[in-house]
């Protein structure tokens, strides 16, 4: 039941001010005028309360009641999250569909997770068992992609299971009873939580494990750890949605959850169009089966924006201490934002830079801080991360403004997008001298205990060619490529192969749209032994080398071809080494002097 009543004094778009609210905490959920819309406390002065309505306010009024509920604002957490699209409120944008219509009326009160669905839960655990807060005391196979483990919410203390059901049931009906010692607890499959509040869990490890990601430039030059956080910006048609759907495709994460914060325009309305059409190429399922979508479709009010990253995180959070590896997507924080500046204008703060609040930063910030390598709740060290990958789409693609800058000073992992590349059609357009990763470090023995020892050595020199080679184009720019020694030359058409070979990546080829760490480290590894061929015969400074012969070698068609070989015929990459080896000796040959 409503718990008190106050009165509307002012309404200014999605922001309604009410007094007689002395009973109201900050973030506590509450229902504006007869029309019950959804609301949140944003600010508390004495009894007046300024509150973000998550629906359409037109046609309020001073005067009408605003009923506190006396909670703060949650979402549900169970079976039914994944295949759902939720709005920022976890509203189920299919069932509100069923029951008004394709337009989203206000007031609506339905449950994000269904009471109906019964779902078959199976027992993990027998009467008089001890357990405490995170263990699971069962499983229900949600989709063909995910058992969904039921836990002892956090709430619950330590105690003794005395009943535990088995079989059907819905996500409302009691399926197990702990006797914690000052009471018994019903536990139910579906928990709640405050949305703007972390979920606890007992320790939080530093990531070491990359998240693969099958994109050559992000694994092999810029990795994300799991449990780390990353950033994409990028002006509009740099390649942002189809990069976070490569890594919602395939990034090694058990658990997807998707926010579009409404992109301008109709972009969400694609989201939600294309992304059920996705395969999950592991398994050949569609990815719904292991996603949960939050869109904001354009005809909702921004505040509901604000609201959705934060439910957005909570359910990733939830799925992180069943012991999953989960990757968010925010797409993009640019609109949330926006929706915080607006608010901030409304409330009458004092504006930061480009009108932004001041808290901006540390918003942005709290948000991140929520991605992690934890160690669970519960008994045992079950381990669970939560990798936060964020796309940011400044105007102008001017990286100076406050989202961008706020966001590069929290983030590890910057993709950067660049609108120069994509427009010479270099996919993915992420520009490699711009862009870094902080967890080089981190998973650098990864990389040499699971794919080789001179990984970590292949990748910086690379990188070091690829800088050499925007050096030496600024000399070409000036004076022409004549005034370049044979090295400098050589040294272009390697990072020209490196960019060409390598770094592009067709997202839309049916092969080249994913490469196994394997397969990178084969494909990079030819391209230096090309390089290193190449560069002992140009150091031997043969007068009659013909550099153009060295350069067009056919095996050079074969390291560029290497990107459509299937993962199933990697060994083939291997005749190619040697193919490289014998070629560039045969040069030699030609200049006389045998090669040794
Ligand atoms: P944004 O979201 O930044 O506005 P998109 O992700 O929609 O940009 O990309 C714009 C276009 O660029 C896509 O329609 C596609 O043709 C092309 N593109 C982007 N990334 C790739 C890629 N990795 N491989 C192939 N084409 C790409």
């Amino acid at each position: 039941m409503d718990e008190s009543v106050g009165r509307i004094i002012k309404v200014s778009g999605p922001l309604v001010v009410a007094d007689q609210m002395g009973d109201a905490r900050m973030y506590d959920m509450v229902r504006v005028s007869d029309a019950r819309l959804l609301g949140e406390i944003i600010e508390l002065h004495g009894d007046r309360a300024s509150i973000q309505v998550y629906e359409e306010t037109g046609g309020l009024g001073p005067g009408e009641p605003v009923y506190s509920t006396g909670d703060p604002l949650s979402v549900e957490l169970g079976p039914g999250l994944i295949e759902a699209i939720f709005d920022g409120v976890q509203r189920p944008l299919d069932t509100i569909r069923e029951q008004v219509g394709d337009y989203i009326t206000r007031g609506v009160e339905v449950n994000p997770l269904s009471r109906e669905r019964k779902w078959d839960f199976v027992p993990g655990v027998k009467k008089g068992d001890k357990v405490q807060p995170g263990d699971i005391i069962g499983t229900v196979q949600e989709t063909t992609l995910v058992e969904h483990r039921i836990m002892v919410p956090p709430a619950c203390g330590a105690g003794e299971i005395t009943e535990i059901k088995s079989g059907e049931a819905t996500v409302d009906e009691v399926v197990a009873r702990i006797d914690t010692g000052d009471g018994v607890v019903d536990i139910k499959m579906m928990q709640r939580w405050p949305i703007r509040k972390g979920r606890p869990y007992k320790e939080k490890m530093g990531p070491h494990i990359p998240m693969i990601t099958g994109q050559r430039i992000i694994d092999t030059f810029f990795p994300v750890a799991k449990g780390g956080t990353a950033c994409i910006p990028g002006p509009f048609g740099s390649g942002k949605t189809v990069t976070q759907h490569q890594l919602a495709k395939w990034a090694d994460a058990e658990i997807v959850v998707y926010i579009g914060c409404g992109e301008r325009g109709n972009e969400m309305t694609d989201v939600l169009l294309e992304f059920p059409e996705l395969k999950d190429p592991k398994s050949g399922e569609p990815l719904m089966k292991r996603t949960v979508l939050i869109a904001n479709t354009s005809n909702m009010p921004v505040a509901a924006r604000e609201a959705s990253i934060y439910t957005g995180i909570t359910i990733a959070e939830y799925f992180r201490d069943m012991g999953y590896s989960v990757a968010l997507m925010a797409d993009s924080t640019s609109r949330w934002a926006e929706a915080l500046r607006e608010m901030s204008g409304r409330l009458e703060e004092m504006p930061g830079e480009e009108g932004y609040p001041a808290y901006l930063g540390s918003r942005l910030a709290d948000f991140y801080e929520r991605s992690g390598r934890t160690i669970c709740l519960g008994d045992g060290d079950r381990e669970g991360a939560l990798t936060v990958v964020g796309a940011v789409s400044p105007p102008g693609g001017d990286l100076s403004e406050p989202v961008s800058q706020a966001t590069l000073r929290i983030v590890k992992v910057f993709w950067g997008l660049d609108a120069s590349l994509a427009y010479k059609r270099h996919f993915p357009a992420i520009n490699w001298l711009l862009s870094y990763s902080l967890y080089l470090d981190n998973v650098a023995s990864y990389f040499r205990d699971t794919i080789g020892e001179q990984w970590n050595d292949m990748r910086r020199e690379a990188m070091k060619l690829l800088q050499e080679e925007s050096e030496l184009e600024e000399i070409v720019r000036l004076v022409g490529v004549d005034a370049l020694s044979a090295r400098e030359r050589l040294i272009l058409e390697t990072s020209k192969s490196l960019r060409e070979d390598f770094l592009h990546q067709n997202a839309m080829h049916e092969i080249d749209t994913y490469s196994s760490l394997q397969k990178q480290f084969a494909m990079l590894e030819m391209i230096l032994i090309y390089h290193h061929e190449a560069s002992a015969l140009v150091e031997k400074g043969e007068i009659d080398l013909d550099l153009e012969e060295l350069f067009a070698l056919s095996v050079r068609e074969r390291i560029a071809r290497a990107r459509y070989v299937p993962e199933e015929e990697l060994k083939e990459l291997e005749s190619i080494k040697n193919e490289i080896k014998e070629q560039v000796s045969s040069l030699a040959g030609e200049g006389g002097e045998a090669d040794d």
